[in-house]
């Protein structure tokens, strides 16, 4: 067998394996911080400096206007693949919270097992070097990788990834490949592993409507005079039916019926939606009547009112009548919704719920459609079988952040995606 060498070969390395990453983790690159570019660097220093070690020839330092890239590419033959990770961390405050410094790593034994505490272990420096490990163990005893691996780990994830997309762009021959593989989200609970395919785009919208020129008395005009709060949250009310849909016209166009295999797949999972809304001091689930709150996250868009402002809400009473009231609203997108028509739909209902002396401002806020793998990709299966073989449930396609509070976990998992 090729795999059960290597997979010998990691057992027997394995706390030399623990070793390097607790040394990577001891450099405190919190990307945010300026104070800490020079610690940012150093990561990335190391990380060159481990590649190289496995026979990564060509494992660079690339620089960019912000924190450097790490590159590096082996082997030739097979499929292409792409592999992304980032190697800066979170700021660690509040750091009263820590019952050990956060960048002094350390293994502790609990009651779900053995687990390793530090600033970034599970986000995303441990996830990183389970990928770095296996190309080391796999070329230590068969003396090459199976197929052509690229390696691509950002400095700046934490911090909003400013330089990736140009990055990307700029060196898009050399890092084009057949496969991508992430390795920066959840395991759905610590005994089922999960490969995310799906995320949800976002539209964000603000809104500011005005009525009368100023701030006015409502016992001088209350009456005549047009309220922007109450044309407000007549707008804001008027965007769900009495079902929890979202009644813009086309809202739902593009957006796919989960397929039955999927269902079954995610019915298998047990989420527990009381847990879940307990979670939160919840019982009653909202939202679409027909669906279910797993289905509600990971598969249906939905639109949400975020923030409300307008008139007098400081202490005491003020009977004033408001010259302007905003709302700041998001749509999350899945399937094939158009971002672009959801604003627009959006901008028509605003305006046509808008009485006469009334006027609004919009602002947008970011647009981006969902992105939906293509799971009938031969490489989901290999993935799905070979993570299914190392944990006790099989692996599920998943849509992210979602944590159930009682089955929560924070271990690593993966999540492909193809590359066109
Ligand atoms: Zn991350």
């Amino acid at each position: 067998m090729t795999l059960d060498p290597v997979l010998a070969r990691i057992d027997a390395d394995l706390e030399a394996a623990t070793d390097r990453l607790l040394r990577l983790l001891r450099i405190p690159s919190i990307s945010t911080d300026p104070a800490h570019r020079a610690d940012c660097r150093a990561a990335a220093e190391w990380l060159v400096e481990d590649l190289r070690s496995i026979g990564f020839e060509n494992a660079a330092l690339r620089d960019t206007p912000g924190h450097p890239m790490v590159t590096g590419g082996m082997g030739d033959g097979g499929p292409h693949l792409l592999f992304y990770g980032h190697y800066d961390v979170q700021p660690a405050d509040p750091l009263e919270l820590w019952k050990a410094p956060p960048f002094e790593p350390s293994l502790e034994e609990t009651p779900a097992g053995r687990v390793i505490r530090g600033r970034g272990a599970s986000d995303d420096k441990g996830q990183l070097m389970t990928f770095v490990e296996a190309c080391r163990a796999w070329v230590a005893v068969h003396g090459a990788l199976p197929a052509r691996v690229s390696i691509l780990f950002e400095g700046e994830e934490e911090s909003g990834s400013p330089s990736l997309v140009p990055f990307l762009r700029d060196h898009a021959e050399e890092l084009k490949a057949d496969l991508a593989l992430i390795c920066d989200t959840g395991l759905f609970d610590r005994d089922t592993p999960a490969i995310t395919t799906m995320l949800r785009g976002l539209v964000g919208e603000e809104i500011v409507i005005t009525g009368p020129d100023r701030d006015l008395h409502s016992g001088a005009y209350g009456g005549p005079a047009v309220n922007p709060i109450k044309v407000l949250a007549r707008i804001i009310s008027a965007l769900h039916d009495d079902h929890g849909r979202v009644t813009l016209p086309g809202f739902y166009d593009g957006v796919p019926e989960i397929t039955p295999e999927l269902r079954a797949q995610w019915e298998s999972l047990g989420f527990d939606e009381g847990a879940f809304l307990g979670g939160v001091g919840l019982s009653h689930p909202a939202g679409e009547a027909d669906r279910t709150a797993l289905e509600m996250i990971w598969a249906r868009p939905t639109c949400e009112v975020n923030g409300i402002s307008g008139g007098y809400a400081g202490a005491g009473f003020k009977t004033v009548l408001p010259s302007q009231a905003c709302a700041k609203i998001s749509f999350r997108l899945v399937g094939a919704q158009d971002p672009e028509k959801i604003r627009d739909a959006f901008r028509a209902h605003v305006r046509s719920m808008l009485p006469p002396d009334c006027s609004v401002a919009f602002h947008g806020h970011g647009a981006a459609p969902a992105s939906v793998m293509a799971t009938d990709d031969p490489a989901f299966e290999t993935a799905r079988q070979a993570l299914s073989a190392e944990w006790p449930n099989p692996a599920a396609f998943v849509a992210p952040a979602v944590r159930s509070r009682s089955r929560a976990t924070s271990r690593p998992s993966w999540r492909w995606i193809r590359c066109w």
